[in-house]
């Protein structure tokens, strides 16, 4: 992990504005999500892609109870519960 050299402060609600270059780099647009992790005093962001909790593919992907499946592993499990 590198430092870009950026520096933001929070508002009072702890928001910072990510800035457009990096938004453009990562593929950002307005509607983007970002998924957070945190290793100890380490904050990280990740453009948030969700993918099929089982093939990891991207396309076709359906949110069923807050589980990401793509449309193909759901109608094999559709097939097993026949
Ligand atoms: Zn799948």
């Amino acid at each position: 992990m590198k430092s870009i050299g950026i520096v933001r402060k929070l508002d009072h609600a702890g928001r910072f504005v990510m800035p457009i270059s990096l938004r453009r780099t990562l593929g950002l647009d307005k509607d983007g999500a970002v998924e957070i992790f945190v290793d100890g005093d380490t904050v990280m962001l990740r453009r948030y892609s969700p993918a099929c909790v089982f093939c990891k593919s991207m396309d076709d992907v359906i949110n069923f109870e807050d589980t990401i499946v793509c449309k193909a592993c759901a109608q094999k499990l559709g097939k097993l519960a026949e």
